[in-house]
Parts: C-alpha cells; structure tokens; sequence
C-alpha cells in the first residue's frame, strides 16, 4: 500500500509511491529495474518534479529521484553531465569556461534528463531552436531490462528523435550530452502595444532578425515584448543587473505580489485594479531598465527555490501555427475577458508566450510543421484556475493548439490525438519494444497513449 507523498514543485499534482529512492550511481537505477517485487511498477524518474501535469507520478509504484548531478566533460563544442544535473548550474560552470547554451530556459531548475527526454520552450534566435533538447546529442539510459542503452544523433538519428519526446516511457536517461556553444553578448529590448498595434506590426517585427517573446495582459489590451539577439560586437562590460530585474520581479515579486493581493484584497475589482497597476509597473520597468546592448544569456536563467514558497506560480501551453497566431491571440484575448464577465475568474498574474522556430529533433515537437507562437496562460492557482483551464483546453483545441505532455495540464487522450495524431503510434511501438512489461507506464501515460 502507498504510503509516501510527493507533490511537484508547485504542490498540485500529488504522487504516492509505495517506494522512493534516491539514484546516486548507474547501480541504483539497474537495482530497480531489476527487481519489481521490492520496486514496483510504473518506475517514474523526475528531476525537480517542476512539471505542471502528471508525467512524473509514481502512484503505487517506484520514485526515482535523480541525484546524479555532476559535470562529466566540457569540450569546446559539447558538454556531457548526469542526469539529475540542473539548467543553472551548467550554464555556470559553461560560463565559466566562455561557453553557453544555445537556449537558456528561465527556469534554472530544469535537469538534463527531462530536457533530454521532455518538452521545453524557449524564443528561438534566428536561424537556432527554442527546444532546449534538439541540442541534446546523446544520452545513456538503463532499460527495463536492466541493460543500458546509449543512443546518439550520429549514430540513431531516429531513434534519438523519439527519446527526446520519451519522458522516461523507454528507460531512465542517466548521462546527457548537449551541443554548446561559446559565450556571446545578447543585446535585449522591450516594447509594449496595443493587441491591434501588435498584431499589425508583427510581420515587420518578425523581419528584423530579433528573438520574440511577450508577456500578455488581456485585461489592458496590451502585450510587451521582449527582442533579443546576439551582439558580438559589444564591448564593455557586461550589464548583469537587467535580467536581475527581470529574474526578480517574474520568479519571485511578481507572483509574491499576485498571492498576497489574491488574499488581502476580497473584492475583485479592487483586487484586480492592484494587480493591474503593478502590471504597468512592470512593463515600464521592462522598457526602461531591462534593456542593454551587451547582457550574457546564463544571466537569464532564474534560480527558484528548492522547496517552492508564496512565489510560486503554476501554468499552462499551447502553441499555434504562426499565420494562425494573430487570430489565435485576438480570441484569447477576448475569450479571457468574456470568462471574467461570465464566471468571475481572472489570473492574478501576467500571461506569456514564445515565438520557435520550426524544428523536427523531437517527434512530438509543438513546431514540428512550423514556427509556432504559444499562450501561456500564468497563475498562483487563484479559485478558479481548474475550471478556466478546462475551457482554455477547449478553447485552444478548437483553434488548433498544440499541448506539451509535461507543461499542460488536463490533457486527454482526444487532446492528444488531435494534436499529434500518428506519431503516437510511432512512439507507442517503440516504447513497447524497450518496456513490452510497461514497467515505466504510469496511469498519466497509460490514458493519454491509449
Ligand atoms: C516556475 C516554473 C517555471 C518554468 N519555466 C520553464 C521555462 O522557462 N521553459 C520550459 O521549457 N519549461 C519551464 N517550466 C516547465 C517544466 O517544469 C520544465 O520544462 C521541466 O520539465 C522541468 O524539469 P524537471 O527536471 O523539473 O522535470 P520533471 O518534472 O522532474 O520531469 C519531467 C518529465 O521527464 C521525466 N524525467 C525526468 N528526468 C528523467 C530521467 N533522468 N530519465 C527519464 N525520465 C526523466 C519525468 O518522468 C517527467 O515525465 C517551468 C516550470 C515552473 C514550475
């Protein structure tokens, strides 16, 4: 009987397995794997347990938590690391040699087994992915069988395509390698508009050569966005303190400010007044203070706690084919504010989304057909969220949207089918190959790949 409980970072999704254990050597992971009687099925492994859906629960099963965190090699084209290994701590130890990431994801918590085998999302540079696992080059994982398996894109350049859309339904990935890159100052900028200012501008925005990503606020008809690209001429000194701001205020006073207004301030109008003032705020402070001609990119990623406290926020993706976007977003925006009329539920924070490139490393990639642009709906998970996310599946679902298996919650099989529709197939046959006793099967899985 379970009797452990785990929750992921934000403390939503609640997981009971019968047995935890802590991998700290390839043997650890063998040893489960071998043994179902003493480590029962579904065998989930999770890295910070971040996920906002519930890829990772072990219910009455094993939980394997990866404590494999070193830096195996650092090359001057490619770094190789354990597992459990987190986003933040790399791309120091990258910076320290004058080397980066291709995509530097905010969340520094993201370990390289999940971005080896999950989704992620980032703005693609020009030319680059936004994907942080289409730079992942390699991984060795151990298999049901207790045998290990290397796979690498020289040698199973399909085979790879399909691990890095796994989330761990093959084998627990216990070494990683990524594709690097040397250090390159990035220049950033923001501009705030109207929706309809926006969306007239964005095909002359997209031809300028910028990284696109924008953080929505629907109940002011406005959106911010944020430019970036590589500046290698830059000279000077490096300007740390604009993605401090912006690090501060998106991971931990924003949200903070979100929380404590949700709970001081009963009546919504007021309530939401506050946050919508606070929201202006941001974007000034975005135009003004997060801009500069030469920042480093590891200075974005974004150290959030280990154990999450009143800063956190939870939230939801779906992307959209970029010509389909500006519709896409002109009925979000309108959608989000007929469900506050209507039911009386807004977010308490800002929204977000992304602009990727078309990119084909992963078989479930959200842009596999296209550059995608997505809508990230955020929140402290205020009363109400569950429901509005119901209708934000529906709502985006009749528009086309693509969901990610590990960032959007409620998903369901018919989700799934329409958004991917036979690669399903293709990975349901291969996980069969490598797991034919569903040893890493979780019920999440089970209903979704069914
Ligand atoms: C505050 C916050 C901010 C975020 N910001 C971003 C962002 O900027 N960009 C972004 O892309 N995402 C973001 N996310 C979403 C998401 O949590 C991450 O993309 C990522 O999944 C987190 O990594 P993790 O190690 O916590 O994964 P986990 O949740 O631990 O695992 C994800 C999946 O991978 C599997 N897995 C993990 N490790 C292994 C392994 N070693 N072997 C086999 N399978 C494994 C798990 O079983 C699970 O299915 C954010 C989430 C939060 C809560």
């Amino acid at each position: 009987m379970a009797t452990n409980i785990v929750t992921n970072w934000f403390g939503n999704i609640v997981s009971h397995p019968s047995v935890i254990v802590d991998a700290n050597s390839v043997d650890d992971i063998v040893a489960v794997m071998k043994d179902p009687v003493k480590y029962p099925s579904p065998v989930r492994a999770v890295g910070s347990n971040h996920s906002t859906a519930a890829c990772g629960v072990a219910d009455g099963g094993t939980l394997i938590r990866m404590k494999m965190n070193q830096i195996l090699n650092i090359g001057a084209t490619s770094l190789t690391v354990q597992a459990g290994a987190l986003h933040l701590d790399m791309a120091k130890a990258l910076e320290a040699q004058n080397l980066q990431f291709y995509v530097n994801t905010e969340i520094g918590s993201l370990s390289a087994g999940s971005a080896s085998c999950a989704g992620t999302k980032d703005a693609s540079f020009p030319g680059e992915y936004g994907q942080v696992g289409s730079y992942v080059t390699g991984v060795k994982m151990i298999l049901p069988s207790g045998d290990q398996l290397e796979v690498t894109e020289d040698a199973q350049p399909d085979l790879m395509q399909q691990v890095r859309s796994s989330y761990g339904l093959f084998g627990i990935i216990h070494e990683v390698t990524y594709k690097i890159r040397p250090l390159t100052p990035m220049h950033v900028h923001h501009t705030t508009y109207s929706l309809e200012d926006f969306i007239a501008a964005l095909p002359d925005l997209k031809a300028l050569g910028y990284s696109i990503m924008y953080y929505m606020f629907p109940f002011e008809n406005k959106i911010a966005v944020e430019f970036r690209k590589y500046n290698p001429g830059a000279t000077g000194d490096p300007n740390h303190a604009a993605w401090a701001l912006r690090n501060h205020i998106w991971g931990t006073s924003g949200p903070k400010f979100g929380h404590d207004t949700e709970q001081n301030v009963s009546i919504p109008s007021i309530r939401y007044s506050i946050i919508d003032a606070f929201n202006a705020a941001w974007r000034l402070q975005l135009e003004y203070i997060v801009t500069s001609d030469y920042t480093i990119p590891p200075d974005q990623i974004i150290q959030y706690p280990a154990v999450s406290d009143d800063s956190r926020y939870t939230f939801s993706l779906f992307a959209f084919a970029e010509d389909e976007f500006p519709a896409a977003l002109t009925a979000f925006y309108k959608f989000c504010n007929d469900y506050y009329t209507q039911k009386g539920y807004r977010s308490n924070l800002l929204y977000v989304g992304y602009r990727i490139a078309q990119d084909q490393k992963a078989l479930l990639s959200y842009s596999y057909d296209g550059t995608v642009m997505t809508i990230d709906p955020v929140s402290t998970a205020n009363r109400g969220w569950d429901d509005f996310l119901v209708a934000y599946n529906q709502f985006c679902v009749s528009l086309n949207g693509k969901p990610l298996l590990n960032q959007t919650p409620g998903l369901t099989a018919a989700i799934l089918q329409g958004a991917y529709g036979d690669k399903l197939k293709t990975l349901a046959a291969t996980r069969k190959q490598y797991d034919p006793q569903d040893r890493l099967l979780n019920d999440y899985f089970r209903q979704l790949l069914s």
